[in-house]
């Protein structure tokens, strides 16, 4: 059965899946979706003998529908190889009564790079199928590790460029270190005077800018998105929780049918949605432990059915949470909405005027596979110190987010499932906040030189990406004003 994808706020544009990866972003400023979610059509037994790379065929064909399989293998097993450190790609830790699912064994060791490897092979896929002659230039805004893991992915690839808008002071040291000195000629990095939401509103406007897109189209260009909106990143995130349910039934630690929890540490919501869609398509997952930060605009959401992004943005020691706008909630309100691309439209529309909507109780009701709580900065770090001591396993702060409030959410609720918990980051590349959190930081040490304790401190080998930037020549150093990204835009592009 083909699936097509519509907007969030006009079902009227449809498309195929390959046109959905290549726009990104709807025309009217919608997220594309699928027309329908297709329940998988193999068995959980059959899965679990499988590889990474044929659990992620299985599931990744049922959604990207006008790709032949050929292409798909091909992505896939261009994306999953070697730049990963290990040949699960995403391994399942047991710790302190859960498992911990590593999503960060890929080249920029934070998990954007499960989604981000892969997309460049779909995107040129895409390009090819759709006889595309233009360029693509990939415009991404980002926390932190997106921008990082989108040019990872991309440098290079033929018939691509990318920019990258990060928040100059809203990144950790490593972070930006990582960015400056990303390799690759078609690769630009520019750090915005101005918050993370500010850097992706500035993007978003840029894809809605006509006036832009004529001029980009008649030097040989156009945009799209590398950012979780692209169903491009959502898709192949769905495949690791198959992945983490097929290894727990493999290893027996449940029985064939058993439900599970999962708990995300959360920011623009994708990788959550991912699980959700997961869920819908069959995947045996009970409750949705969403996971905030103190920017925890979704926890007051799932309490008060109000999400109301009107409050002082906070920067945190887990940056890439850092969101008061999580872009992919969009595709949940529209599900929750029956599907209702006008009642969706107009709970956007109020919050781009009002900063805030409301949904409805009948709406509220279907949240219900949901919690959410936050966990602040003392309780973060009070968390990395517990399970270290407990466990000798060093968590990075986003990661502690979600465990500290997936143990908030067991004590409260008595519910004894067994839980995954994506652990989104390594604990290097947040090194500084990690060593503060166990009592061992040192100030006069500069955070590339703490890994090294770090290493010692959790009996893990430096990262191959930490090893790397320790020598690697700054190659950018572009900054700007919000309001001057357009103009910074077209000077890389010459036009
Ligand atoms: C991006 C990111 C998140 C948030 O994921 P979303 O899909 O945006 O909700 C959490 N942790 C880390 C380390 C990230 O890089």
């Amino acid at each position: 059965m083909d699936v097509n994808y519509v907007s969030t706020r006009n079902k009227n544009e449809k498309v195929t899946a390959s046109q959905a990866v290549l726009q990104g972003l709807a025309h009217d400023g919608g997220l594309f979706v699928p027309t329908s979610l297709p329940k998988f059509d193999k068995s959980f037994e059959e899965l679990s003998e499988m590889t990474y790379q044929e659990v992620a065929y299985e599931v990744m064909k049922l959604l990207l529908t006008d790709y032949t399989k050929e292409e798909l293998m091909h992505c896939i097993n261009s994306a999953y190889d070697e730049k990963f450190d290990t040949e699960e790609i995403a391994p399942l830790v047991y710790a302190d009564g859960a498992y911990y699912l590593e999503l960060f064994h890929g080249k920029t060791i934070a998990f954007k790079d499960m989604a981000l490897s892969i997309l460049p092979h779909l995107m040129i896929t895409a390009a090819r199928k759709n006889n595309v002659k233009n360029d693509i230039v990939i415009l991404t805004a980002t926390s932190g590790d997106t921008g990082k893991a989108a040019m990872a992915g991309f440098a290079d690839v033929e018939g691509t460029k990318i920019i990258v808008f990060y928040p100059k002071n809203g990144v950790s040291e490593i972070q930006e270190r990582q960015m400056v000195t990303q390799t690759g000629d078609n690769t630009f990095v520019v750090g915005i005077h101005g918050n993370f939401d500010e850097a992706q509103t500035g993007v978003k406007k840029m894809f809605n800018d006509e006036a832009l897109a004529k001029e980009l189209d008649q030097a040989g260009y156009q945009f799209s998105s590398a950012n979780s909106i692209n169903i491009g990143r959502l898709v192949p995130q769905i495949v690791y929780y198959v992945y983490a349910y097929t290894r727990l039934l493999k290893e027996e630690k449940i029985s064939s049918g058993e439900k599970i929890n999962v708990t995300v540490p959360t920011g623009n919501f994708g990788n959550i949605l991912a699980a959700f869609y997961g869920k819908k398509m069959g995947l045996p997952i009970d409750k949705l432990i969403c996971a905030s930060n103190e920017n925890k605009v979704l926890y007051d959401f799932f309490e008060s059915g109000c999400y109301d992004k009107n409050r002082e943005f906070k920067l945190t020691n887990s940056p890439s949470m850092d969101i008061l706008i999580s872009s992919n909630l969009e595709r949940l309100i529209y599900e929750i909405a029956g599907e209702d691309d006008t009642k969706n439209k107009a709970f956007m529309d109020s919050l781009q005027s009002e900063g805030k909507y409301e949904i409805t109780a009948e709406m509220k009701e279907k949240l219900k596979d949901f919690y959410g709580n936050f966990a602040d900065e003392a309780e973060t770090k009070a968390e990395i110190k517990r399970v270290y001591d407990d466990t000798g396993y060093v968590l990075d702060t986003h990661t502690a987010v979600a465990s500290y409030v997936y143990n908030k959410y067991k004590k409260e609720s008595g519910d004894d499932k067994v839980t995954v918990i994506a652990s989104t980051a390594s604990p290097f590349k947040f090194t500084r906040s990690v060593m503060e959190a166990i009592g061992m930081d040192d100030p006069s040490k500069k955070d590339i030189e703490l890994t090294d304790v770090l290493s010692e401190v959790s009996k893990v080998d430096l990262p191959g990406a930490i090893v790397e930037i320790k020598s690697a020549p700054v190659r950018h150093d572009t900054q700007c004003e919000v309001d001057e990204m357009p103009q910074v835009v077209k000077r890389f592009l010459n036009i």
